[in-house]
């Protein structure tokens, strides 16, 4: 298969040139003209962030992105689907609560806010798909009825996934709650009682109270109510808590791969992808806090390929030396930090999504000052 393009403005602009600009310009380089024609619903996926985390890509990028759709005749709005767990953002008035108390408003913006799920995450769109594991998926139906998408991502580690780049944004990100669940079903998380000491914090923080403290003072997990959301896995400040992630975090993978080609089908020419390589916490932006970045700031990315935009972006996180005082300190150039971080090889999505058609892994990294 041919290289993919994929467009890079490091973090440092020998030129002095505001990183906005030059977003903005990758995009054009990624193929902006070709892939908005006059007229299109231009779908921004974004990820709002949730109310205390500050990893989330900062408004004023979104709106050059919106600035520059408007400019080639599009008329872009920005989007998300609800989510599962217990947040702000799991119907569509708390959502555009947190997107408006995080800057996401049209004044600053200038492009409207639709929840792809509706109201109550129930606004969707069987999509057939004749994956592996589904024969449909269900896609929030704004996403599916635009014409056209930019997945704009934050680069980060992921509990559950590993990484979370633009294959995570777009896959779960675009699933209806039901699909979320479905995406989630087989992730189990099991408690190391050596490990656990009874704090209780996961019992807290688990949207549907599957934990419980047993007499032996060890935590408990219900697996008929657990619906494997992850959070409990992050929540633990002593590690107790884990996933067979060899068999169930690479199937999760799998399945939001097949959400992503659901997400894009029928947008043959008209998906592009910018992915923010900045503050990549460990953890993903749906927590209410952002932890130290576990690399220095590094560049922002554009392309065509959502595979390639994200091998391209965990290649150069592993290329990259990790943070003193972070959780990627100690960890060299060359190390696989995400992996080393989260416990989950993070590059099985973009495996799988090569196999199924999605894109490509080999690709061209283009420098544009
Ligand atoms: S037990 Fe853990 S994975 Fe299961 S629903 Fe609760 S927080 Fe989510
Ligand atoms: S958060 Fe960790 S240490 Fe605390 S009760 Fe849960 S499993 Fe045990």
């Amino acid at each position: 298969m041919t290289p993919a393009q994929v467009y890079f403005a490091p973090v440092r602009s020998k030129m002095k040139r505001s990183m906005i600009t030059r977003a903005g310009a990758l995009l054009e380089r990624a193929g902006l003209k070709t892939a908005i024609a006059e007229g299109d619903l231009v779908a921004i996926k974004l990820h709002f962030g949730e109310q205390g985390n500050t990893g989330f890509v900062n408004p004023v990028f979104v709106r050059e992105v919106v600035r520059r759709v408007k400019d080639v005749g599009g008329r872009p709005f920005l989007t998300d689907a609800n989510t599962l767990y217990r947040g702000q953002r799991a119907n569509a008035v708390d959502h555009l609560e947190c997107a408006l108390h995080n800057g996401f408003s049209y004044a600053t913006i200038e492009a409207p806010l639709v929840i792809a799920d509706g109201l109550d995450g129930r606004d969707a769109v069987d999509v057939p798909i004749g994956g592996r594991h589904f024969e449909s998926v269900r896609i929030g139906s704004a996403a599916v009825y635009a014409d056209a998408m930019i997945a704009v991502t934050h680069v980060k580690g992921h509990e559950a996934t590993g990484f979370g780049g633009a294959i995570k944004n777009v896959g779960m990100g675009l699933g209806c709650r039901s699909a979320k669940q479905r995406m989630h079903a087989d992730f189990k998380p099991e408690v190391t009682a050596e490990k656990c000491t009874a704090c209780a914090r996961c019992v807290k923080w688990c949207p549907v109270g599957a934990i419980t403290i047993g007499p032996d003072r060890v935590a408990r997990v219900d697996y008929e109510v657990c619906y494997g959301c992850g959070e409990c896995v992050a929540a633990c400040p002593y590690a107790a808590i884990a996933t067979q992630w060899k068999t169930d975090a690479n199937m999760l993978q799998e399945k939001i791969v097949e959400h992503v080609a659901g997400a894009v089908a029928g947008k043959g020419g008209k998906t592009l992808y910018l992915s923010f390589v900045t503050a990549v916490s460990p953890d993903c932006d749906c927590w209410s806090f952002s932890d130290a970045p576990i690399v220095p700031d590094i560049g922002v990315l554009a392309s065509e390929d959502i595979v390639a935009i994200d091998q391209a972006a965990y290649d150069l996180v592993t290329a990259a030396v990790g943070l003193p005082g972070s959780r990627g300190e100690g960890m060299g150039s060359g190390a696989d930090k995400f992996t080393a971080i989260t416990g989950v090889d993070g590059a099985r999505a973009m495996a799988y999504a090569e196999e199924y058609g999605l894109g490509t892994r080999e690709y061209e990294l283009i420098t544009v000052e």
